[in-house]
Formats: structure tokens, sequence, C-alpha cells
């Protein structure tokens, strides 16, 4: 388990660049002797004070507010100071410069956080929150982090937690009592209990599903031939709903990447623009990453320009080839085709100009079919819901906290436990074994709060951390 160290902490808490405002964070045991030293007196707790702060020679680096907060009510459960100045660069670094002469040192990423979780004031599922929330890029986003910063999660995993010690406490005198004539099992009351326990953890792994689709969303591919529309399909998502957030110009090796949302639910998107069929070496590498991605992908959109090209099995035939190894594009369509989408684009410039979804037979396999046209935006939320759908998104629930892949599988790993438990229940054997396996999945839940974590997991959680959190 990490353990705090009593050094004291400093960092520049608000974004790099120019601002009306911008906040010196200090965290740790010489925060009050630091206060005095650079504000003349130490604030009265929790207090705005306006004041001029000072290095040692008596230089007014900057005026500005100091707030002190005495541990253990601060966020850190440590004493924290607050040098709140002016938002210049220069600023700034002369104020955290002054904290380092006093003898704080300079924080890791997150370390903030990671004191408040080692001082108690946040479980680990809280402090991923902190993360998730200055992360968030919807709405939705930001409400369900908040709803996990704020314990909802932490709670329906603490319910579980003690339904299982007492489900424990059954077991374990039952164990110790077996020689005698008390049949502490027999009357069914452990084995509904661990039903219970089982209905609760499927309902919170299926809320917490749609908590690490809101993190972690989904990987789509875009394909198709040039000009068919690939790029006029993601500005029109982007326009919709939000704006593309990031821009990874690609090279031919390097494929374009793209981060949208819809409705909420983060599209990781990889823009295949420019494969071709090809022996040069270097469109060779590119080939073989967007056929990674391609595998990896959820769902594959490929885009055909309706307005030239007949939609037949063997344009479909061509487009395919070059997203898969397998020389069989038959097998790989039938491996594929639920996540495999036809987007016949410019139906404005068709005969039959009206967008809809519908479905293409494409050797024996039914391929989701939607007619748009990308340039106007029209038939898009089709595509959109048919996404949502597919991975079970829920855009209107109110009740999402957020959560990750690493809470999902500890969730798992715990079901599994409490599955082998119930058969052992059930069978009224190895009653230790039973006990070992409600034991370990308490542990696989604790794992999630933090309680049960290896310094490796924390490391990794909170140096993902900005600077100053
Ligand atoms: P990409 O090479 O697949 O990314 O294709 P682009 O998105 O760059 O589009 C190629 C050309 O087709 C551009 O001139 C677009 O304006 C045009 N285009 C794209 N979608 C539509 C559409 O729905 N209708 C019409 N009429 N033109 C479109």
């Amino acid at each position: 388990m990490a353990h705090l160290d009593d050094d004291t902490i400093s960092a520049i808490a608000t974004p790099l660049g120019r601002g009306g405002i911008g906040i010196v964070r200090v965290s740790g045991p010489l925060v009050s002797q630091l206060a005095i030293k650079m504000c003349g007196e130490l604030p009265p707790p929790r207090t705005a004070t306006t004041t001029r702060f000072k290095d040692s020679l008596d230089n007014v680096l900057d005026e500005g507010i100091a707030l002190f907060f005495p541990k253990p009510n601060s966020f850190t459960g440590e004493d924290v100071l607050e040098l709140q100045g002016h938002g210049g660069q220069h600023v700034l670094n002369s104020l955290l410069r002054c904290t380092l002469s006093h003898g704080a040192r300079i924080a890791r990423p997150g370390e903030f956080t990671e004191r408040a979780f080692l001082n108690d004031k946040l479980d680990l599922l809280q402090a991923e929150a902190v993360a998730d929330l200055i992360d968030a890029n919807s709405e939705h986003a930001v409400r369900s982090a908040l709803r996990t910063l704020q314990g909802v999660f932490s709670a329906y995993v603490h319910e579980l937690v003690e339904k299982i010690t007492t489900i424990r406490v059954h077991v374990e005198a039952a164990i110790d009592f077996s020689d005698e004539d008390i049949d502490v099992l027999g009357d069914n009351a452990v084995r509904s209990s661990l039903e219970d326990v089982l209905e609760l953890i499927r309902n919170i792994m299926a809320q917490a599903s749609q908590g690490a689709l809101l993190h972690e969303g989904i990987a789509v591919v875009i394909a198709g031939e040039p000009n068919a529309g690939k790029s006029s399909l993601l500005n029109a998502f982007a326009g919709t709903d939000s704006a593309i957030v990031t821009d990874i110009a690609g090279t031919t090796r390097d494929l374009l990447k793209e981060q949208l949302n819809i409705d909420g639910l983060p599209v990781h998107v990889t823009d295949t623009a420019g494969l071709r069929n090809t022996e040069d070496a270097v469109e060779l590498e590119g080939v073989r990453r967007a056929r990674d991605a391609v595998s990896k992908a959820d769902r594959i959109l490929l885009v055909v320009d309706g307005s030239t090209s007949t939609i037949s099995e063997e344009s479909i035939s061509r487009n395919l080839r070059l997203l898969t190894d397998d020389d069989s594009t038959a097998q790989w369509t039938a491996a594929n085709a639920h996540r495999l989408c036809l987007v016949i684009n410019k139906v404005d410039l068709m005969e039959e100009s009206s967008p809809r979804a519908g479905s293409t037979t494409y050797q024996e396999q039914t391929l989701q079919t939607f007619h748009i046209a990308a340039k106007h935006r029209q038939g898009i939320a089709a595509i959109g819901n048919w996404l949502k759908e597919g991975c079970g998104y829920e855009s209107e629930n109110e009740n999402a906290f957020i959560a990750r892949e690493r809470h999902l599988e500890a969730l798992r790993s715990a079901k599994e436990l409490l599955d082998k438990a119930a058969c052992g229940v059930s069978e009224q054997s190895h009653l230790e074994l039973v006990a070992e396996d409600l034991r370990l999945s308490q542990q696989q839940l604790g794992s999630i709060t933090g309680e049960f974590s290896s310094d490796d997991l924390l490391g990794e959680i909170f140096s993902s951390f900005c600077v100053g959190k």
C-alpha cells in the first residue's frame, strides 16, 4: 500500500497560459510557516484574505488572495494553502519558486488527490472520478462523474461488501460448529442471501457498464474509397453533436484518429482515408495499421459513393478487400456482419433521393445499410442510433455513474467467485472453499474502492492526472 511522506508539496493548479487568476496550491506540514513567510501572517481558516505575496528578501511577487484550509478539513486532509494571484505564467512561476525556497517540493501529477485518498478523504473510485470530471467532454459525462464523486458507486460497492460479510459470518459459524448438531445453512437463509447479493451485483454491473461506456467509449472505423464522403460523414457527426476534440493529422502510414461524442457516448473514430492496394512499403504499413484498427473496432462504417457506383456484390467485395487480410471476404463478412454497416452516401444525387435505413444482402449475410447525404447532414441520426444501440448505451439514463473497465473487471471476478460460493452452498459441501470464495470476492470489491490495491495500480491511476490536481 502506498504511504504518505511528510513532504510539503506545491504546484500551479490552474492551466498554463494567461488568465485573470492563477492559483498555486501547497499542501503539507510546512504550510503554516510558509504562509507566514510569504503572506506576513497565517490567514484565518477558510477566509479569503487579501495580501501581498513576498519572497524572503521582502520583494513583492504579486498581490492576491490567500486561503488557508487547516487539516483535517481540507481537500488533501493536510494543511493546505492556496495563493490566488494574477494568472500570468511568470507571476505563477515566481510564486511556485518561492514556495519551493521555503521547503516545499513540486507535486507529482495527481499527488494532491493521492494524498486525499491516502488520508481517507476520498476512496479510489472518487479519486478517479475527480480525473474523469476534469476530462469530461459532455454534460452527460460531467453529471455521471459527479455522481461517482459524490459516492453513488462507492455506496453500491459498500452495500455488497456488507452483505457478503453477513453471509461470511454464517458460513464461518457453520464451519466452526460442523461437529455439532447445528444446521446453520439448512434454513436456506444463506442461499437466499447469496441470491440477493448476486441480483445486486448484476444490477450494479449493468449500471457500471453504462458508466464504463461513458468513460471508455466505443471504437469506430470509417472506411471507404477516396471521395466516398468519409470526412463529410465525420463532420456531419461532429456538427450535430459536438466539436471534434482531437485531430491528429495523419500521414499515409498513420491513421487519422478523431474523437466525437454522440449523445455523450465517446466515439473514437479511425479514418482509413487514403487506403488502397499498394506495393509501397510505407503505404503497406498504413494498410497493416488500418486492418489492425478494423480488427479491434466495435463498429465499421463502410462508406460508398452511391452516385457513382452501383452497390453490387463486386463493389462491396472491392471495398472489403482493403479491410482484411482474409482471402475470403465471405468468411470475413460472416464473422463480422454484426459490426459492419454500409453507408451509401450522396443520396441527394441519386434517383431515389430520401435518406433511409434498411439492409443489404451480401454473401448471404444481412448488412445494416444507411442511405445518407453526409454533406447535407441527412440520415446521420440513424447511424448514431445504430452505434448507441449496438453497445447498449442509454443516453437518457439519469442515474448513470462513471466507471472504468478496471471496475467492471473486478465486478466480473467478484461475481464469478460469488457464483462459485452459491454452488458450494447449494451442495452443502466444502464450506471452507465457500468461505474462501466469499473472502476473495470481497477483496475484488475492495480493489474497486482502493481498500486492497497494489502500489503499481495506485501509481498508474494517479500518474494519469494533471499536475496540480
Ligand atoms: P472522402 O475522401 O471519403 O473523405 O470524401 P469527402 O468527404 O472529402 O467528400 C468527397 C466529395 O464528395 C466532396 O466534394 C464532398 O463535398 C462531396 N460529398 C460528400 N458527401 C456528399 C453528399 O452527401 N452529397 C453530395 N452531393 N456530395 C457529397
